[in-house]
């Protein structure tokens, strides 16, 4: 039984069809007891300052922590980095299996499914292998969706949302213990009075680096009810065709299609702003652009960089943005 490490999102059932353990190395990195020093840790070997943080943890997280045997790492359809850091791990002689979701291909179900059984091939597993172990993965993703509507409803807080739907790309690496572990959650919180807070508010852009923004957030006359990219890590498509499920994931494809998404989960939620939460060095930055264009509703973009609390001047920010939407709901402008 081998862990084997990925840098982000990938079709899970390969690895755990195969017998082995899924290992998320962002949650390595983000979840260790110091997170700050493994990101010393990659400057001290040459890592640049001016490099995003995630990208410096994903590398300590393998390369110093060795908390895996090998690494499926994700070249095309999320992080323009990824490429470099690839090389990296190869010259750690850390024997790495590269997946690259399809871009502006013509045929993209036929360029994933080749993927898949690329990746299959390499891990000595088959698509039935994988059918077979959906039956166990889909019940827990029906579970994530509860929760996503409890965090709709008011009983589960947007920290939660955002730490359980985030965990979900490898279950924790014991997918029994996290599906355990979301029924006492869920038991939890239908005993809590619901939480109905003026102001819904809903977080996209990549999983922020510092969470304690939502104990933040939800701590003035507000709810965080949707998290987008956490969301579509845990793969809310339930299609029946496997490779469709990784297609209508929006996360590694444009930006447009977030949009829609994002569209979507506004009315659905009867969201009244959105936090984009953008990374430091992070080329997603840039499409703050187009998301500012396309959707027409109240966005306050922040910027993170290291792990550790939000700074001052941000929290002043949130608080000027969640009292200018409280204003305009009341005089009935949202
Ligand atoms: S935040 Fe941006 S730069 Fe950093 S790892 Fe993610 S995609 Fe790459």
């Amino acid at each position: 039984m081998k862990r084997i490490g990925f840098t982000t999102t990938i079709p899970v059932e390969f690895i755990l069809a195969g017998g082995n353990i899924p290992v998320d190395l962002n949650n390595i990195f983000v979840c260790s007891q110091n997170p700050s020093n493994l990101i010393d840790e990659a400057q001290n070997d040459g890592l640049p300052r001016n490099c995003c943080s995630w990208i410096k943890g994903l590398y300590s997280a393998a390369v110093k922590e060795k908390a895996v045997d090998e690494i499926i790492s994700v070249t095309n359809g999320d992080c323009s980095n990824t490429h470099a850091l690839t090389e990296l791990y190869t010259a750690n002689n850390i024997k790495v299996y590269p997946f690259a979701y399809p871009y502006e291909e013509k045929e993209p179900y036929k360029v994933l499914k080749n993927q898949m059984i690329t990746l299959g091939n390499a891990l000595g597993v088959t698509f039935d292998d994988v059918y077979d172990y959906c039956k166990i993965t889909d019940k827990v993703r029906k579970k994530l969706k509860h929760i996503d509507e409890m965090t709709v409803q008011g009983y589960i807080t947007g920290f939660e949302n955002h730490l359980y739907l985030v965990s979900s790309t490898d279950f924790n690496s014991d997918i029994d213990k996290f599906s355990q572990d979301i029924d006492e959650l869920i038991e939890k919180a239908y005993k809590r009075n619901i939480n109905n807070k003026y102001v819904r508010l809903g977080c996209i852009g990549v999983p922020t680096i510092n969470p304690v923004m939502y104990d933040f957030i939800e701590s003035k006359n507000c709810k965080i009810v949707f998290n987008e990219v956490q969301r579509q890590f845990s793969i809310p498509s339930d299609n029946p065709d496997y490779v469709y499920r990784y297609l209508e994931y929006t996360y590694p494809y444009g930006i447009m299609d977030r949009i829609k998404d994002i569209k979507e989960q506004v009315k659905k939620r009867k969201i009244d702003g959105l936090i984009h939460y953008v990374q430091s060095f992070c080329y997603r930055q840039i499409q703050d652009i187009l998301i500012k264009k396309h959707l027409n509703i109240p966005i306050l973009t922040i910027e993170g960089d290291s792990p550790g609390d939000i700074d001052g001047r941000t929290k002043i920010r949130i608080d000027s943005f969640i009292e200018m939407i409280e204003m305009k709901k009341r005089k009935g402008n949202i």
